[in-house]
């Protein structure tokens, strides 16, 4: 199943002892959670709070036959079919149906995991997972695409290097810009912005796991009038409330 990793130079075998977490399992969420079953890694942990509906189906991940299922459940079984043909290399999923607002559970997935991925659609389950990931010294790739489905953006938190999700939300805004075109929950939904921003995110996971060059802070995609993607390096916020005391 990898040999063609194998040929551009990527070995599979170095990803088996990397657990990845990924937080709200939707268009970019499956599609990422897919992207590094391929690819070799050990251990994913899957955690959505919602049920698969109709309203999902024009993008990645399910299929009709999911409908009305966990959406973490439905996924994880889609991905344990790989063992079949990942004899060698096999692949453990966890699965969580839950809101991890307030989950006990949330610290211990965080400790265990290598790389957190955020893809919810509302920011403050994105800051309580921030919060955390800074405290234990994580790293949390956090993806998302704009309320009207056109663009995306994807941040790399490295606690101390980085800038926190925190770093980007001054608290002196008022609530009006804090609850941003970029946070609204049911929005518009793309599977063209999704699916490039999750392949992005994935190359980003990947990168980091394997200890790749091209690491970015914030990668933004534009594609309304144009086909813009613009990686950054961001520098942090020094009175930060959740990372400003940390040192690299
Ligand atoms: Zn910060």
């Amino acid at each position: 199943m990898f040999s063609r990793l194998v040929l551009a130079g990527i070995n599979p075998v170095k990803l088996q002892n990397k657990t990845v977490a990924i937080l709200g399992v939707g268009g970019i969420g499956t599609v990422i959670a897919e992207t590094l079953t391929r690819v070799g890694v050990g251990k994913l942990v899957l955690v959505d709070k919602d049920l698969v509906g109709p309203e999902n189906l024009n993008r990645l991940g399910f299929s009709p036959s999911d409908i009305g299922l966990p959406k973490a459940e439905a996924f994880a079984k889609k991905l344990l079919e790989f063992n079949k043909t990942r004899k060698h290399l096999r692949l453990d999923v966890e699965w969580y149906h839950v809101n991890i607002i307030n989950w006990p559970k949330l610290d211990m997935i965080i400790k265990s995991a290598d790389i957190i991925v955020t893809s919810f659609d509302n920011l403050d389950a994105r800051l309580e997972v921030n919060e955390r990931v800074v405290k234990n010294r994580k790293i949390l790739v956090d993806c998302g695409t704009s309320l009207d489905g056109w663009s995306g953006r994807i941040n790399v938190v490295i606690p101390g290097k980085t800038p926190c999700l925190a770093c980007y939300y001054d608290p002196s805004m008022i609530y009006g810009e804090r609850e941003s075109w970029w946070t609204a929950p049911c929005g518009a939904s793309l599977p063209t912005t999704m699916t490039i921003v999750a392949t992005l995110a994935s190359d980003q996971v990947l990168r980091i796991l394997l200890n790749l060059k091209g690491v970015y802070s914030r990668i933004l995609v534009s594609l309304r009038n144009d086909i813009i993607i613009r990686p950054f390096h961001m520098k942090r916020r020094k009175n930060c409330e959740i990372c400003g005391e940390i040192n690299e």
